[in-house]
């Protein structure tokens, strides 16, 4: 409405509507032609001023009849959807100057620059270091010989940070120290990690160029291939192998490497791909020991570390922990599910959290990662999963088969084998949820985690904005979900009137004050899947305001 009201006077007349749709089909290539335009903001004109039964029409509409229309109109309404509004802030935001600009970038990503700065320091240093040491030190070093060392120094070191940027469960701890997540870009380890990975992947050709160009110019006794592919060349402190170690090394980082990029990585069904090579890193990790013998003090801190991380994701395994059953599955549309999981004793989580997941009976080995978009303060788990190509197809295919082969069953079990097209078959393959006993085999479920990601920090924020595309809003409805559960949690009842209230001195006090949700989807289908927690948190949402509003008039202190 104030969209369409120009003037502000809260009355939206013919000539505001022409205008607004003349400005806005005007973006359009299909309405260059000012006759096509005109016919089209006619139709949409009599939407809004239909002509009465005296064949008069009205021009002018304030609040109440507009939104009766919509009401009545599902066509209106439905136009309404197309209207984009112009993004007023981008403009201004064009108008800065870019030093402006720049010093706005400095101080958003303060953290991120400062880290980056280390880590860039800690590199130059190293090289100086290296190249210092190679030529005072050791002395005799060819060049070549001098640069191998110093990227084999950048590999050791880039294997560290490496490692130590996806040491997850340490992250997660990191994320809940509310003062210390202020100062670590943690929401960026893994794209630092995708940095420092690829810079250990040019620092070891820098290291493997050097020595190959160094055996090709200063080894008179081997020929180059012996000394490249034999332990002729004697470097290295186990068996003198450093050569062979060093070939297979390069080998196995150079398939590791292909396969971490994005083409790959993202592409569907090569994602297991991408997850296999990674595991190369164990082999790797004993090569480089046998390899460089300085290699085990850069790495011990961290790949212990890494080491416990998985033996302690292994409680994935166990009942307390990660196996469990499924209590209900819905099938929201075509290409969504909802599975509600029964939390085990001892899983705990934080809001935004995203747990692995594993359906045994469909693949064993297979674990993809969902975020659970429930509250921490309810009893079960709840994930949404959008079906892509491959194994989530698997999902949807498997649990739409159940529950097809349940209403069948259902409806032989109550009206008899011949009568499948009964009521009973049709309500519970329109309800398409299907409810899991306890035992049931097509129950099981194993989950592991639960992993933090950015969303932990909703609470620290006064004012929050919530951002979600598609399925991408599991984390702000689990936000959403935690909030209202929050506030939910200090319902009282006054002792004075016994009447329905809340401890607002304890409300006052929560972060944050504000919530500002945006969900942007495709279909307008999708929004009705997460249709009955929304619900209840305008419900809830509601409730409070009239209590808090009445409480206000009746000037009593809850
Ligand atoms: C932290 C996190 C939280 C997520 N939360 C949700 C959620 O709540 N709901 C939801 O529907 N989806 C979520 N996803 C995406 C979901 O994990 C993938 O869509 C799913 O794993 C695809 O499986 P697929 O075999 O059908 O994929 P494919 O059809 O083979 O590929 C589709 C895409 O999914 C990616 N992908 C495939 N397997 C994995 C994997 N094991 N880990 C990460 N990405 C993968 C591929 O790179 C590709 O880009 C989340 C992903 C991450 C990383």
């Amino acid at each position: 409405f104030k969209l369409f009201d120009d003037n502000n006077d809260d009355l939206i007349s013919i000539e505001e509507i022409r205008l607004f749709y003349q400005n806005y089909t005007s973006e359009f290539k299909i309405f260059r032609d000012q006759q096509h335009q005109k016919e089209v903001i006619d139709i949409f004109l009599k939407e809004f001023f239909p002509i009465n039964d005296d064949a008069i029409q009205q021009r002018e509409l304030n609040f109440d009849g507009f939104y009766k229309i919509l009401q009545r109109n599902p066509n209106a309404l439905q136009s309404l959807y197309l209207i984009s509004v112009p993004d007023q802030d981008r403009e201004e935001e064009n108008e800065l100057m870019w030093y402006q600009r720049f010093w706005s970038y400095i101080i958003n990503n303060a953290n991120r620059l400062v880290f980056l700065g280390i880590y860039i320091l800690i590199t130059i240093g190293l090289i100086i270091y290296v190249s210092l040491y190679r030529i005072y030190i050791v002395k005799n070093n060819t060049v070549w010989q001098i640069i191998a060392h110093v990227s084999g120094t950048l590999v050791n070191y880039n294997y560290a940070v490496a490692v130590t940027l996806m040491l997850k469960q340490i992250m997660s701890v990191l994320r809940r120290i509310h003062s210390l997540s202020l100062i670590i870009p943690i929401d960026d380890h893994i794209d630092a990690h995708r940095l420092v990975g690829t810079a250990l992947f040019v620092s070891a050709i820098v290291h493997s160029l050097g020595h190959c160009i160094n055996f090709a110019t200063h080894t008179e006794v081997n020929s180059w291939s012996q000394s490249m592919f034999t332990t002729a060349a004697g470097i290295g402190w186990v068996a003198h192998s450093a050569t062979i170690t060093g070939d297979i090394l390069f080998l196995l980082l150079l398939i590791m490497f292909i396969c971490s990029l994005q083409f790959i990585r993202q592409r569907t069904g090569f994602y297991l791909l991408f997850q296999y090579t990674h595991y190369l890193f164990w082999p790797m990790f004993i090569l480089l020991i046998i390899h460089a013998p300085s290699f085990w003090k850069w790495a011990i801190g961290p790949t212990t570390l890494l080491f416990f991380e998985k033996l302690y994701l292994l409680k994935r395994y166990l009942p307390k922990h990660g196996r469990t059953k499924l209590k209900s599955v819905r099938i929201e549309n075509d290409n969504i599910l909802t599975l509600v999981i029964e939390r085990p004793q001892r899983f705990k989580f934080r809001t935004g959290n995203y747990i692995n997941i594993c359906f045994p009976k469909i693949a064993k080995m297979e674990w993809h990662p969902f975020t659970i978009s429930s509250s921490p303060k309810r009893q079960d788990i709840r994930i949404s999963i959008m079906k892509k190509k491959n194994w989530t197809k698997k999902v949807y295919d498997y649990f739409y088969g159940c529950l097809t082969k349940r209403a069948y069953l259902t409806a032989i079990t109550i009206d008899g084998a011949d009568n499948h097209s009964n009521d009973n078959l049709r309500n519970i393959l329109l309800s398409k949820e299907i409810t899991f006993l306890a035992n049931d085999p097509d129950a099981d479920i194993w989950i592991e985690g639960p992993f933090s990601t950015c969303t932990s920090h909703v609470f620290n924020s006064e004012h929050v904005v919530l951002i979600g595309a598609g399925i991408g809003v599991t984390p702000s409805i689990s936000a959403l979900d935690s909030l209202t559960q929050r506030v939910q949690n200090h319902r009282c009842v006054c002792v004075s009137c016994n009447a329905n209230s809340y401890n607002y001195t304890q409300i006052s006090k929560q972060q944050p004050k504000k919530v500002d949700f945006f969900w942007i989807n495709r279909e307008i289908e999708t929004f009705s899947c997460f249709r009955d927690i929304l619900e209840e948190i305008e419900n809830a949402q509601e409730n409070y305001l009239n209590i808090m509003a009445a409480t206000r008039n009746n000037s009593t202190e809850p």
